[in-house]
């Protein structure tokens, strides 16, 4: 196309919700009444939230009138067939079932497929994707692509999986404990970077190979598609629906946090091809989550989902939203911020480490550059840092820090204008004018499990 215009998103605003604007006073209390923890604030209290992209998006017209038709039968509603159907068409797997977000269907599918002492495979685990894999007594092992490793790189494909690496995994002496191969579309845990359909046609081919499983953790299968699309020669004349069904076809099965390109606030999947896998799965789901024609979720939420997962692959739509990451991206580069390269769709990754080289890793650069966003602007975001990942002795220092220290900006889908990103982009070149002004942070307690949610921290230097 040789037209210059911009095009706008396909869509345009019917319902607002107000956005509160704090004073710098109010700020500074709030957060500090928070433990300088931004899980700890309250929604009334941001003016931008970027914490996460999952069921945060704005759902349409069309879903929230087929939310007045849901059918809540207790078994067998009309809704669960619109849903099933819809599911059935994208993904072409014979058995579904739906649970009430991502981790459930983790939890249901890896109890029933791992054995303790068994191995998961994956690009990289998602952080609850790990945890349900060693509550089911199995080993997560990440093996990501080199490329992952160098934050300013071009590489289109930085989520796919290692296949040198996988490859020796299988063949060598741990490859009969290997009980699950599990890609992840996008890679989350590593700065939303698509997986291309080359990558994931070799592990299927050396997952077949092996007589290993391999499933998709597809919470953000759309955004995939599209990056596929845009970057993989080859598929540019694909429309994104036929690509994310092509992928769901080279793998066994899938499980679906649909809070994300289901567009919708609740909502998972699990899709399998394995009749006895199946009929296991579904006596755990009915056990711990309801119906299989429920899974935990209401026949309003059900049609909400069947129409997301239609509006979720329309080309316009997900150009429109690759195209305003991009933008907020490129705005947040020029005003003197490094982001992980190249943008992804659902998320941002700032590099806070090199924005703020007076801060070592023990003081939390990724933690301060979030906290000075929210006392700069209100806005709320997450580290990826040696917070999150590091490891932190009992006196709460850090013994190991992460390999980075990034901050996550995550876009809501059809939320926020190009002004709120416009917003965004002049708080952190504030910010970085006089980055030395930012000050960084101790930890006063934490939990000794998933410790990011309810840390407390004190910001040092000026009696701290
Ligand atoms: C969100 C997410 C999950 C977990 O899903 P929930 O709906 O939050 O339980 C699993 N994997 C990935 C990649 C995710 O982004």
């Amino acid at each position: 196309m040789s037209d210059p215009r911009r095009l706008p998103p396909p869509y345009r605003i019917k319902v607002v919700e107000p956005i509160p604007f704090l004073s710098a006073e109010e700020r500074a209390r709030a957060l500090d009444d928070a433990g300088h923890n931004p899980f700890n604030l309250r929604a009334d209290q941001i003016t931008v939230d970027l914490l996460s992209d999952s069921g945060t998006g704005a759902t349409s017209a069309a879903q929230e009138a087929a939310a007045a038709v849901g059918d809540e039968s207790y078994a067998g509603a009309r809704s669960w067939f619109r849903f099933r159907d819809e599911a059935a068409d994208l993904t072409g797997y014979p058995h579904l079932l739906p649970v009430h977000q991502g981790r459930a269907g983790e939890r249901i599918l890896f109890t029933t497929l791992l054995k303790p002492g068994q191995i998961c495979i994956s690009n990289t685990h998602f952080d609850t994707t790990h945890a349900n894999v060693e509550l089911a007594g199995a080993e997560a092992r990440d093996l990501p692509c080199p490329e992952a490793l160098d934050l300013d790189s071009d590489f289109p494909f930085k989520g796919d999986i290692d296949l040198a690496g996988l490859e020796r995994t299988l063949a060598g002496p741990d490859g009969p404990r290997v009980g699950l191969v599990l890609m992840t579309i996008t890679n989350n845990g590593l700065g939303a970077q698509p997986v291309s359909m080359a990558n994931l046609e070799a592990v299927a081919s050396l997952c077949r190979r092996f007589g290993v499983p391999f499933f998709l953790d597809g919470a953000r299968f759309a955004e995939n598609a599209w990056l596929i699309r845009s970057r993989e020669p080859g598929y540019a004349d694909w429309t994104p629906r036929q690509i994310a069904t092509r992928v769901f076809g080279l793998a066994d099965g899938c499980v679906i946090s649909l809070k994300k390109d289901g567009l919708s606030a609740i909502g998972g999947l699990i899709g399998l091809r394995d009749d006895d896998l199946f009929a296991r799965c579904e006596a755990n789901l009915i056990a711990t989550e309801g119906f299989s024609t429920y899974g935990g979720l209401a026949g309003h939420d059900l049609e909400r989902l069947a129409q997301g997962l239609r509006e979720v692959v329309e080309p316009a739509y997900l150009a429109a939203r690759a195209a305003s990451t991009a933008r907020l991206a490129r705005m947040i580069n020029e005003a003197g911020v490094d982001t992980v390269q190249p943008a992804g769709i659902h998320a941002l990754y700032l590099n806070a480490g090199r924005l703020l080289p007076h801060l070592s890793p023990a003081e939390f650069p990724g933690h301060s550059l979030g906290c000075a966003l929210y006392l700069e602007g209100g806005i709320r975001c997450a580290e990826l840092g040696s917070l999150y990942l590091g490891t932190i002795d009992e006196q709460y220092r850090l013994v190991t820090p992460a390999p980075f220290e990034l901050v996550r900006l995550a876009i809501p889908r059809r939320v926020y204008t190009e002004e709120h990103f416009a917003y965004v982009a002049d708080t952190l070149g504030a910010i970085a004018k006089e980055p030395e002004r930012v000050r960084g942070y101790r930890i006063v307690s934490t939990p000794p499990l998933l410790r990011h949610f309810k840390v407390r921290l004190a910001p040092l230097g000026a009696g701290g």
